[in-house]
């Protein structure tokens, strides 16, 4: 399988339109709810970030409640983008994901990263840092996205780390 993650990002902004969401931070606990996915937070071991499953026809999120919360509402939107484009894998089998915090290190580049885990993070991304509210939120404040501290701020607006608001903005997700 290729990873095909602008179908990841056209499922997200269908999510985003039927929710109407017009602002930041994006309501990422409400809209799962409102899909009839379970989440639950739990204590995990530090590298695990979240885990996506299917069991008798419900659909369930983990997120590792020791995290940071803006790195766990990154989790829960990339378990959300497993169950909105990987049902029939999750189904199979519990999904489980560790750090990938790696890839939102500057160095690593998407090879060798499986399809599933881009196209997730592709979704996760597009949810919580939507395409269009980013680049109003960008103009309205003149950001330069050199500007680390303009970074953070944008960051804590959208309600997401900082290392995933600046590979937003460079565009690599
Ligand atoms: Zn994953």
């Amino acid at each position: 399988m290729r990873a095909d993650p602008e179908r990841a990002r056209e499922a997200a902004r269908t999510i985003l339109r039927e929710f109407g969401v017009k602002g930041a931070p994006v309501p990422v606990e409400r809209i799962i709810k409102a899909r009839h996915i379970v989440l639950q937070y739990a204590p995990l071991e530090d590298d695990l970030s979240g885990m996506a499953f299917i069991k008798d026809g419900v659909g369930i999120i983990g997120v590792n409640a020791l995290h940071h919360p803006n790195r766990q509402r990154f989790s829960a939107a990339h378990e959300l983008g497993h169950h909105e484009l990987h049902a029939p894998e999750i189904e199979k089998a519990v999904h489980v994901d560790r750090g990938f915090r790696v890839l939102l290190r500057d160095d690593v580049s998407s090879q060798g990263i499986e399809p599933l885990e881009i196209e997730a993070n592709a979704f996760a991304s597009e949810l919580l840092m939507p395409r269009d509210l980013v680049a109003s939120a960008v103009d309205a404040s003149g950001l330069d996205i050199e500007d680390e501290a303009g970074v953070e701020a944008l960051a804590k607006k959208f309600r997401v780390s900082a290392s995933a608001m600046r590979y937003r903005l460079a565009g690599r997700f």
